[in-house]
């Protein structure tokens, strides 16, 4: 086991507080090529994790941070082990609701492994409704008895929660707050300070997206992250001429999901 070295260390972490961190999102991983746009095989997943891994190493690059949204089975048996090789904590946003009681998704007993290895728990929702869709009593089952929940069965504070979808307006963020969420992740591809802020943006990862995209969106100055968040943008234009539900309908229809995928249209 090589020896710590805490003056090392200690200029490490005081650098590292300098960096802008970029975070990714994940939803699930397989063993075998699969069409669905937001599975990534086991291999490009270690491919990714290899580059963050290199990346975090250099103060020149943003500071990658890995989230999983919606709690699927292969976040535990395909994603932990590749994690824990590189020494990384990811942070995990399950859908209460599912918690073993969905097939393919995480149970109570998983999600203890997930958290007695130390990677972090985060909410998101209760069933996967579009936050912004709900009424104001369905908010609160939504975001308050997820996170009662999960905290009660996990005996964990839990402060985060990751909007399904991407989809939040003012009043979903007041419900958040209310809820007593202190940080909510969204998909808008954007650069954060180091210091975790309210709302968080995240680069939502394709199973088309290779080493070398990873390597330039973590590169300050790189083209592909404006160009990714001009997509977002014009994404939610979109959506508001379009109305969120025809929406739904031509981006499944046309990005060649399945019913069961939960991606981030
Ligand atoms: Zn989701």
């Amino acid at each position: 086991m090589p020896i710590q070295n805490p003056v090392f260390n200690l200029a490490k972490a005081h650098s590292s507080a300098h960096r802008r961190r970029l975070y990714f999102i994940y939803h699930r991983l397989s063993e075998l090529d699969c069409a669905h746009s937001y599975t990534l095989t086991v291999e490009q997943f270690r491919a990714h994790v290899s580059v963050f891994s290199e990346t975090r190493q250099l103060d020149c690059s943003f500071l990658s941070e890995v989230t999983f949204d919606d709690g699927h089975i292969s976040n535990l048996n395909l994603a932990l082990p590749i994690l824990q090789a590189h020494h990384l904590t990811a942070k995990f946003f399950v859908t209460v609701g599912w918690i073993g009681r969905r097939a393919g998704y995480l149970g109570w007993q998983d999600l203890m492994a997930l958290r007695d290895s130390g990677q972090k728990i985060g909410a998101h929702g209760w069933s996967h409704r579009f936050l912004n869709r709900c009424s104001d009593e369905d908010l609160g089952r939504e975001l308050l008895e997820s996170r009662r929940v999960l905290e009660d069965k996990l005996g964990i504070e839990v402060t985060s929660m990751a909007c399904p979808g991407g989809r939040y307006d003012q009043r979903v963020l007041s419900a958040c707050r209310a809820a007593g969420y202190r940080h909510v992740y969204t998909s808008i591809p954007r650069t954060e300070p180091f210091s975790e802020c309210f709302l968080v943006g995240r680069v939502n990862v394709r199973s088309d997206m290779g080493t070398e995209q990873i390597r330039q969106l973590n590169s300050p100055g790189g083209k592909l992250l404006s160009r990714l968040r001009r997509q977002y943008f014009a994404k939610n234009i979109a959506k508001t001429l379009l109305t969120d539900r025809i929406y739904d309908r031509l981006w499944w229809m046309f990005a060649g999901n399945g019913a069961e995928t939960e991606g981030d249209p």
